[in-house]
């Protein structure tokens, strides 16, 4: 597996200061996967690999709700008994979508990723695009 383009976009505003750029990669010239983070831990910076909030529906109406809920957002049906089968933590609360399986592969899209940072937030010019050209939100 090769990453053959690696795509920075840095984050300057926002509340979370911790979150310094998303990624977007691509592997073999055939595969993308976007919404990787650069966030700067207590160690220095690492690569989190897009995650989604994992939901479980409520048993009487269907509504998704967030795995940490008690109570069901639209009915208010108490979920509790649905959830003791999740450990209740924040770490069980995300799930990766796609992520490297072996420690090879998890150390080369790290350094890649990183060295790539590095250049990027040293040339700062480029960070203005941001806002702009990524995310919709
Ligand atoms: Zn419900």
């Amino acid at each position: 597996m090769e990453i053959t383009e690696i795509k920075i976009y840095p984050k300057r505003l926002g509340s979370d200061k911790k979150l310094k750029a998303f990624v977007t990669i691509t592997i073999d010239d055939a595969f993308v996967i976007r919404d990787i983070k650069v966030i700067e831990g207590k160690t220095g910076l690492f690569v989190a690999m897009p995650s989604a909030k994992i939901t479980s529906s409520c048993p009487e109406c269907g509504k998704k709700n967030a795995v940490r809920d008690n109570f069901c957002s639209n009915c208010g049906v108490s979920l509790q008994a649905l959830h003791e089968q999740h450990v209740q933590s924040d770490e069980e609360e995300h799930r990766d979508i796609a992520h490297p399986i072996n420690k090879e592969t998890r150390q080369y899209l790290h350094r890649m990723i990183i060295d790539e940072y590095h250049k990027v937030a040293e040339s700062s010019d480029q960070y203005s695009d941001y806002d702009r050209s990524y995310h919709d939100e």
